[in-house]
């Protein structure tokens, strides 16, 4: 069989979590780009229609869907899916995306913050997987992939909460995996640094930055020492995820695939 038969997703239907920015974005493109179809959603109103805007400049806006829901709220995801539902009649692929890092360390990290962070990492898995579960059951190859860190596995001390959170979200997932084999595969990729939405906000939050975005970027892959000497692009991470959610990896379950440039300093 070929290649491209195995890989045909045209009329699948994909739910990126977070689709609005960096990764996500990046993901729901690459997914239109095979034929798929796409929904998004995310929190802020303006920067969701400005995603729904670039999407349908480059596709068929009957193949894509954006609409406004918070992931940590289980009504809102509730609400998105039913949409989604309605809109494409069922869903092959979840891609859990949204989130953000929380930049503390132990001694400044208050209670309220823990919980926020705990909350995050865990919902946005917990909620949309168990919201759209019976659906994806229902495809012939339904996928979950979360988007995940590789703090996990190398915890850095000014993202101590992230770390925690990451690692027991990593665990979860690997859970939910033996759970809901055979009729649907979940996995993760483990991000280290790829330029998004959030770096462009600590670049900017960067009083020492000076103009130049790029310059900033390279220094800190220089500073981090990333083997492959640079930040990652969202769409190398959205071919991890586009692998992972497809038929591609159709033996693939409860595992991670490493975008950290080499970052990762585990054997295995
Ligand atoms: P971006 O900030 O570019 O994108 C984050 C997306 O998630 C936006 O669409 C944002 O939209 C959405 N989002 C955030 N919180 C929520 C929420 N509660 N409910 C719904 N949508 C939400 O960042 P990235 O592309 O980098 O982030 C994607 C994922 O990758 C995140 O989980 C992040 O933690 C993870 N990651 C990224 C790394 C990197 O170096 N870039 C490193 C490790 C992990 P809005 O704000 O409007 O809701």
């Amino acid at each position: 069989m070929k290649l491209s038969e195995i890989n045909n997703i045209s009329g699948r239907t994909v739910v990126v979590t977070g689709g609005s920015s960096g990764i996500g974005l990046a993901t729901a493109e690459c997914f239109l780009a095979a034929d798929a179809n796409v929904a998004i959603c995310g929190r802020d109103k303006n920067r969701l229609n400005l995603a729904y805007q670039e999407l349908s400049s480059k596709f068929s806006d009957d193949r894509i869907f954006a609409k406004l829901a918070d992931v940590t709220s289980k009504e809102q995801v509730e609400d998105f899916a039913k949409s989604v539902i309605d809109n494409f009649g069922g869903v092959d692929t979840l891609v859990n995306n949204a989130g953000q890092a929380r930049l503390s360390k132990f001694a400044d990290t208050d209670d309220l913050a823990w919980n926020e962070e705990l909350n995050l990492k865990f919902f946005s898995i917990i909620y949309p997987s168990k919201i759209f579960q019976t659906c994806l059951e229902k495809s012939p190859s339904g996928s979950i992939v979360c988007v995940g860190s590789l703090l996990a596995l190398q915890p850095e001390r000014h993202l101590v909460a992230t770390s925690a959170a990451r690692a027991g979200q990593l665990n979860l997932i690997h859970s939910m995996a033996q759970e809901m084999a055979p009729n649907i595969r979940v996995n993760s990729i483990l991000i280290g640094t790829v330029q998004s939405g959030q770096w462009l906000k600590r670049f900017e939050a960067d009083k020492n930055s000076g103009n130049d975005y790029d310059a900033w970027l390279k220094e800190k892959a220089l500073t981090k020492g990333i083997p492959l000497g640079r930040f990652g692009k969202p769409e190398e991470a959205a071919r991890a995820i586009y692998f992972l959610g497809t038929p591609l990896s159709s033996y693939t379950t409860g595992s991670t695939i490493d975008v950290s440039g080499g970052y990762s300093r585990h054997v295995g």
